[in-house]
């Protein structure tokens, strides 16, 4: 086939595994990215993950089988996730490690040469491939050098330091591309997109503490949701059992440390107590993470046993010989060294659970398609694979998974926008009066003739392209559906609408213009980082490991109240060059926004279920729960709308999660 002279292009925002996974898959098929970035990839907040990523390896002969990591991130998920979505990324999981594998990536392994496997939370098959203790770190290195060269042969367009601002739909309401500003010149740009995707990682920043990087602010989600993204299942924020607790940050100490044999205890009559050893036999230590940062509040808060009477517990390694922790762990034990001045291989080091991930994010179907047209999304920021409660080591597998999905069905929807722009040049080429030549015609894909004739038809008739696609209503009162091919003109005008005019993506450039002058006008009395520390101390103290549904009414009024003062803040630098505190101030609405949702979906849900507890609810409710929440913004009040849909749970029944519980 003659090869178009018309070019698509996809926008993928974050260079984290996940987005550099689907420019990765775009790319193979041929397609080009503008990829869109804080920081350069290499930087992305995936860097940071320690422990490793599952998937059935099976080389220490344990008997592990796909079914049984697909069983265990359900009920980790404690029946919340889509099992059929599920059930397909465990099953990919070996071939990703594979992939990892072939590219390079420095997996450890066993003295045999084969991959080494650890234990993670909430498996009792060792399944977690791991490099050391920088996997995330190894991983996205080796994305990043496969990017790096599409990029030399000029399929990558990297946008490195800057910010996505908001997309941009057609009059039909299909997003047919976004707006962004360059953080060093703040030049804002309008770009002609045939799919966004969007990669943004995890909200973690809306608590202000939590072991997430800065950049995990969360709002590019809160940013589309205004614009009529569904999020889906918000309230299931996953807090981590075993953090440093900073006053600048939470620093992670990963499950691998119980992965590897840590033991998690306090004093309890003057002898050390193994809480989580001798209420879970059958799981120990490694029980899933909801389940442990419980029992550890339990312990420091209700019995009051914390370290020195603090909200501490101890993580113990000193009882593992100093070598091996060393080959397994070392990037970690440098780390709490470095940061507590104390050496983890000699003395127990001392830990309190963190806010860390987010299983909800912006609703998605299995292909990763959002609910607004060309507007997809994958890795942390979307909903998919983890229910209520995401095992560890299963979010670097979900974060590149859903990166191989959502590549090619960009690519598939931007072949298609190419095919209906080079139908509609054949026809305007035509309507000019041009003759063209047969390869011409080919080219440019000539409609065919029974496309051409409702075409006709439909200018004779001013009929609408919908009404060309609905059902006729025959003389005898039964209905025809019109039998119109997918790759029609008439389907993918349906699908696509009209292509963005130069008019409208300056009006959405100017649009954004706008808000950035008013932001570094705004003079009032407010200081946005004291708003966003009061911010991430209502969502820490309120929406957190137990939730009490007078005190999420408390905290969602002034959450509303932070909300009205953010047009209040004054802003000190008013500069054009490199503002990061007016972009600071554009983040922060996002965020409140996002705080909103979560707060009401969790004040909304009145169970108990993975990460989501209420004392006053304290069992899971599948009569009225078993349902994924949507949020929806309603521009009016600028509150969410809740509504709950059902999904697929029909492969494996649910039961009662208790993780053998005394
Ligand atoms: C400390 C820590 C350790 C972890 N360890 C593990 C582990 O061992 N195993 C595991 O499975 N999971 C782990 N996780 C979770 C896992 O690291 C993340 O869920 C995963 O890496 C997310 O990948 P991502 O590609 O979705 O997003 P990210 O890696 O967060 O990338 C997001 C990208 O989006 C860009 N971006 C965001 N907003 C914008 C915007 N508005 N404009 C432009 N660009 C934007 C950023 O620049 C970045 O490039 C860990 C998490 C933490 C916090």
């Amino acid at each position: 086939m003659a090869k178009s002279a018309i070019k698509n292009r996809i926008a993928v925002v974050g260079g984290g595994i996940s987005g550099l996974m689907a420019t990765l898959k775009i790319c193979e098929a041929g397609g080009e990215v503008d990829l869109f970035s804080y920081c350069p990839p290499k930087r992305s907040h995936s860097l940071c993950a320690q422990g490793g990523m599952n998937a059935c390896m099976n080389t220490k002969g344990e008997g592990d089988t796909t079914y049984i990591h697909f069983d265990d991130t359900v009920y980790g998920g404690d029946f919340l996730a889509d099992q059929v979505a599920v059930k397909g990324m465990c099953e990919a999981a070996p071939g990703i490690v594979e992939m990892f594998d072939r590219m390079g990536v420095p997996f450890t392994r066993t003295a045999e040469g084969v991959l080494d496997l650890r234990n993670f939370g909430g498996q009792k098959k060792k399944r977690t491939v791991f490099a050391g203790s920088t996997t995330g770190q190894q991983l996205l290195y080796a994305l990043d050098e496969q990017v790096r060269k599409w990029e030399s042969k000029g399929q990558v367009h990297p946008y490195i330091f800057w910010e996505f601002i908001k997309i941009i739909k057609n009059k039909e309401g299909v997003c047919r591309g976004m707006v962004a500003q360059n953080m060093n010149s703040m030049e804002i740009k309008a770009f002609r997109e045939d799919a966004v995707i969007l990669a943004t990682g995890g909200p973690g920043q809306i608590f202000g503490l939590c072991t997430a990087s800065t950049i995990c602010n969360g709002s590019a989600v809160g940013a589309v949701y205004a614009q009529g993204a569904h999020i889906g299942n918000p309230e299931f924020i996953q807090i981590h059992p075993t953090a440093i607790p900073g006053t600048d940050k939470n620093r992670l100490m990963s499950e691998a440390c119980r992965g590897e044999g840590g033991r998690i205890w306090v004093y309890k009559d003057g002898k050390p107590w193994y809480f989580l050893e001798e209420k879970y036999p059958d799981y120990g230590n490694l029980v899933p993470r909801d389940i442990a940062s419980r029992e550890i509040f339990d312990v420091c808060v209700n019995q009051g046993l914390g370290v020195d009477g603090e909200n501490k517990v101890y993580l113990d390694l000193s009882h593992i010989p100093a070598d091996y922790l060393e080959r397994k762990l070392g990037g970690i034990l440098e780390m709490y060294s470095e940061f507590m001045g104390q050496d983890p291989r000699k003395v127990p080091m001392t830990i309190y659970p963190s806010v860390h991930y987010s299983m909800g994010g912006i609703w998605v179907d299995r292909k990763h398609n959002t609910n607004i047209p060309g507007l997809m999304a994958s890795g942390e920021c979307d909903y998919q694979y983890h229910g209520a409660n995401r095992l560890g080591a299963n979010s670097l597998l979900s974060a590149a998974y859903s990166g191989t999905i959502v590549g090619p069905v960009a690519m598939e929807w931007a072949t298609r926008c190419n095919k209906l722009r080079e139908m509609e040049e054949w026809l305007n080429r035509k309507a000019k009066g041009e003759t063209l030549m047969p390869a011409q015609e080919k080219a440019l894909q000539k409609p065919s003739d029974e496309d051409l004739n409702l075409y006709e038809e439909s200018l004779k008739e001013s009929r609408s392209l919908r009404m060309t696609m609905q059902p006729k209503i025959e003389a005898d009162g039964t209905l025809t559906q019109p039998t119109v091919d997918k790759n029609s003109l008439y389907a993918l005008r349906l699908e696509m609408g009209s292509e963005l005019t130069d008019a409208e993506l300056e009006a959405a450039r100017q649009e954004c213009v706008k808000e950035f002058e008013d932001i570094i006008q705004m003079n009032g009395k407010e200081n946005a980082h004291e708003l966003h520390q009061e911010l991430g101390r209502l969502m820490n103290k309120y929406v957190t490991i137990e939730r009490v549904n007078k005190d999420l009414d408390f905290c969602f009024g002034e959450v509303k109240k932070i909300l009205a003062r953010w047009n209040d803040i004054g802003v000190t630098d008013h500069g054009h060059w490199a503002n990061q505190e007016a972009m600071f101030v554009r983040q922060l609405r996002n965020m409140i926004l996002y705080a909103l949702v979560i707060t009401k979906a969790a004040r909304m849900r009145d169970e108990s279920r993975g990460a989501h507890f209420k004392r006053e609810f304290p069992n899971r409710d599948d009569e009225h729960f078993m349902k994924i929440t949507i949020a929806d913004y309603d521009p009016k009040s600028e509150e969410p709308v809740i509504t709950y849909e059902d999904f697929d749970h029909s492969l494996i029944k649910p039961r009662a999660r208790t993780y053998g519980s005394k």
